[in-house]
């Protein structure tokens, strides 16, 4: 039977930033990934550029059932730290809004630096390993069953990920694994993902498809300002993917597609001023034609400004700037960024990611119930939590 003192379950960004390290302290480390590739979420990541952290990072940009467990991790690796790699290994990149950091070239410049990193450390990875047991030893240690032979191990580490894009070879192994050695998994759902609608606003708003505008949504948890995009499939758009994650179904978001200005207090200000225009050809001037027609009833703009009442201008600000809709749901794993939910961290070590139940096994990435927000807070906890257990497995 083959003896390694490592073996990490997937060979991706939170399994290699965790063998990388733990290959530096020496540790014999062997990552298995029943993938024929590794780290195929990276070079699909951040269309295809990845955006591997952001300049701001904190506890704040995470939904936890335990907000304050990513803590330790993200300040003992920081996007500094993760900076300071891409920048050794002279990887370009830039700043998009909200301070969000991607490749100038490809995704493929971060995995490379990653495996480039394994090979310095003598990290060993074998992919197309599907894993068929596991067994805990009697004194310390693990055996695993793969499809490639018997091996066993000091500390096991799992880092399989979340349910998101299963195409891509996405499971529920590392949900099992937790289940197995009598670990609470949080229920798990997707995040970061776009909308459906109800069948009646779906044909109301699918002439608007192709559209994109700057918007605050809200749900009763949180609000995000970012642009909103319609789709033939329903809602999208950054500002959708990051209220996906606090959405709950059959609840209702609130959406104001002109963030900038109080359109009641404008109107009032261009009645004012003696307007003559068309309610509709003031809208028209703020926002796209076609979303202002499906929006706001035709006899409620029709009117000039002089004409229209308080009454009438509250009605209209209300449709364009507290809009709510009732998502039917969203698209589901198929396209989701993450999964939230996941193994309950109550049960590990912030410090080192080890179980409290189960010395020497060890959870790292999304598979735990730490999901970030969409701007590069993903990969940041995958790398800082991978990095933590890299120092104690
Ligand atoms: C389309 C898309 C774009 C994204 N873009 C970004 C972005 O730009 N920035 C950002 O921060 N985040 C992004 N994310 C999220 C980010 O990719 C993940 O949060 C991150 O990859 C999680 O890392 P991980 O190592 O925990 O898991 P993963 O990257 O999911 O890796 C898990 C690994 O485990 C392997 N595995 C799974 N099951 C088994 C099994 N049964 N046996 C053996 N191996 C197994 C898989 O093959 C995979 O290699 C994106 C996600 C998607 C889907």
């Amino acid at each position: 039977m083959k003896k390694v003192d490592v073996i990490i379950i997937g060979a991706s960004a939170s399994g290699l930033m965790c063998a990388i390290e733990a290959g530096k302290r020496n540790r014999k480390v062997l990552v298995l990934d029943h993938a024929n590739k590794a780290g195929k979420k990276i070079l699909m990541s951040g269309g295809g550029r990845c955006n591997f952290t952001n300049y701001d990072v904190s506890a704040d940009n995470y939904i936890s059932h335990n907000p304050h467990f990513c803590k330790s991790a993200l300040s003992r690796f920081t996007q500094w730290d993760f900076i300071g790699m891409v920048g050794d290994y002279h990887i370009p990149y830039h700043e998009r809004s909200h301070g969000q950091l991607f490749c100038d070239v490809s995704a493929k410049d971060i995995l490379n630096m990653l495996l480039d990193e394994c090979k310095k450390a003598s990290v060993q990875i074998q992919l197309k390993t599907g894993i068929q047991s596991i067994k805990k030893m009697d004194d310390d240690g693990f055996i695993l069953i793969t499809e490639n032979g018997k091996i066993s191990a000091d500390s096991l580490v799992i880092a399989t990920g979340g349910l998101s894009i299963p195409k891509m070879g996405a499971t529920a192994f590392g949900f099992q694994v937790a289940e197995q050695f009598g670990h609470k998994v949080y229920p798990t759902r997707a995040g970061l993902v776009p909308f459906t609608l109800q069948p009646d606003d779906k044909e109301k708003l699918s002439p608007l498809s192709g559209i994109a505008v700057d918007a605050i949504v809200s749900s009763s948890r949180s609000s995000f300002r970012e642009n909103i995009l319609f789709t033939h499939r329903g809602l999208s758009g950054p500002v959708i993917l990051q209220i996906s994650s606090y959405w709950e179904p059959g609840e209702a978001i609130q959406i104001n597609v002109l963030p900038d200005l109080d359109l009641f207090d404008y109107f009032i200000q261009k009645q004012k001023e003696g307007s003559q225009q068309q309610v509709k050809t003031l809208l028209n001037t703020l926002l796209p034609q076609r979303l202002v027609a499906s929006l706001v009833d035709d006899n409620l703009m029709s009117k000039s400004i002089q004409d229209t009442s308080h009454e009438q201008f509250k009605q209209i600000q209300s449709r364009i700037q507290s809009w709510s809709i009732k998502p039917n749901g969203t698209e589901g794993y198929r396209t989701a960024e993450v999964t939230l939910g996941g193994v309950d961290c109550n049960e590990l070590s912030s410090k080192t990611m080890e179980s409290i139940k189960v010395p020497g096994l060890y959870f790292v990435g999304e598979v735990m119930d730490v999901t970030g927000w969409l701007g590069g807070y993903n990969f940041q906890w995958a790398w800082s939590s991978g990095w933590c257990a890299g120092q104690y497995v």
